[in-house]
């Protein structure tokens, strides 16, 4: 483990196979090697398995990572998008089929804002996809007024069946 001061929830998200790592869990899986080859994981959550949503077609693979660095948010940001473009991940339609997706979901510095990134995620509060695997590794990451904990029950309370 690096002695990196900064702690960053990564939200990874896939919803089409990859010739070498198959399933859309299985590009997770090896998306969460790659993130512990760059970084060092503090943590990684179970993968889930999700339905599609905003007319993606295909069934999503999901986890959240924990990883500490030195980089700033958008040192981040850039990263996680060179990341992507290993897995062949092409610009495009915001909810097309992806190989990767890779968002900065918390930064322990707390909020970022800038005209390409915004930390927390905007979604975040609305991604039961995001919050719940979130939840396993880190319940008690405080998101403003509430903790991550606090956002999947009132999520779930307020919109069981979606994503
Ligand atoms: P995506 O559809 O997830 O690839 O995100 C598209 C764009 O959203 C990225 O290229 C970023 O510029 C922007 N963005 C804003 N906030 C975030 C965030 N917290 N994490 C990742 N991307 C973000």
């Amino acid at each position: 483990m690096s002695d990196a001061t900064q702690l960053y929830a990564i939200a990874i998200g896939s919803n089409r196979p990859h010739g070498q790592f198959g399933r859309p869990a299985g590009v997770v899986e090896a998306a969460i090697a790659r993130l512990d080859e760059e970084f060092g994981l503090f943590d990684a959550s179970p993968i889930v398995l999700n339905a599609a949503h905003g007319g993606a077609g295909r069934d999503f693979a999901n986890a959240v990572a924990l990883v500490q660095s030195d980089l700033d948010p958008p040192q981040m940001l850039r990263c996680l998008k060179a990341i992507e473009r290993e897995f062949g991940r092409r610009p495009g339609r915001r909810w097309g089929p992806r190989v990767l997706d890779l968002d900065v979901a918390l930064w322990s510095g707390g909020k970022f804002r800038s005209r390409r990134l915004t930390v927390p995620h905007p979604q975040l509060a609305r991604r039961s996809f995001v919050l719940q695997p979130l939840a396993a590794i880190a319940p008690g990451w405080e998101v403003g007024a509430l903790n991550v904990r606090h956002l999947a029950f009132r999520h779930a309370r307020r919109a069981p069946n979606s994503p």
